[in-house]
């Protein structure tokens, strides 16, 4: 079976139509694009390498946060180029993409859609950085998702107090993240060629999830 890897700026299209709330990401190919697009969507920006070669852009220093004016984006545009043709010559470049940094202090969740051989699809959630690498704090339900199974997989995380909110902590908006499972089973549901969806991360929020980063992965005809 063929696939094809849908980069950052098209999986998020493909969620953003599903209901998920998502940085909205354009794509530059010059400096001068980029500073423009930084203008219009407001700074600080994220900038980010888009290459179909390329899956985990930070491998390959190809993140730049919070880019703070028009003129810094510029430079950074042409930095984030150079930088990842070194580090990774054979590799086509798009060009980079441009959002909004999202609010700090947000709880990093990550999101995942795989095809299990027996069960077919399988969602998967956890709480991003450290715990879900460390500890593989993670909950796997199948697709589609019932309101319920959404809820469950929060709560039963080892992190969920982090979700919740602990020691005066503001909780995040369990709700918020409950809906956005939902919508990417009903997405998955509706879209059986995606073989691999990941939003990864997803900042949560006492009012709202939105997920910063997403990739997947659809079935094609040869
Ligand atoms: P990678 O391909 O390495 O996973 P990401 O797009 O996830 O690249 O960016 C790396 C990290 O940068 C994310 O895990 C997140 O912490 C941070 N980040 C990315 N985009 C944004 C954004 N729009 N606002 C705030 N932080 C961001
Ligand atoms: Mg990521």
């Amino acid at each position: 079976m063929a696939t094809r890897a849908l980069h950052e700026i098209e999986t998020k299209a493909l969620l953003a139509a599903a209901g998920v709330a998502v940085t909205p990401t354009e794509l530059a190919c010059t400096a001068a694009a980029a500073a423009t697009l930084a203008a219009r969507l407001g700074c600080p920006v994220a900038l980010k390498i888009v290459s179909p070669d390329i899956v985990h852009k930070s491998d390959v220093d190809g993140v730049r946060l919070g880019v703070a004016s028009s003129a810094a984006v510029a430079v950074a545009f042409d930095d984030v180029m150079r930088t990842v043709r070194a580090r990774q010559p054979g590799a086509h470049l798009d060009g980079v993409s441009v959002q909004p940094m999202a609010p700090p202090g947000g709880v990093e969740v990550i999101v995942g859609v795989s095809v299990d051989a027996q069960f077919g699809h399988v969602i998967m959630c956890g709480l991003g950085g450290v715990l879900v690498e460390v500890l593989q704090d993670v909950a796997f339900r199948l697709i589609p998702l019932r309101p319920r199974d959404a809820h469950e997989m929060l709560t039963e995380l080892r992190g969920f107090p982090l979700l919740r909110g602990v020691r005066g902590r503001a909780g995040v908006n369990l709700r918020a993240v409950e809906e956005l499972l939902l919508r990417v089973s009903t997405l998955v549901a509706q879209r059986p060629d995606i073989r691999e969806l990941d939003l990864n991360p997803v900042l949560t929020y006492p009012d709202r999830a939105l997920a910063v980063d997403a990739r997947a992965l659809i079935e094609v005809e040869r």
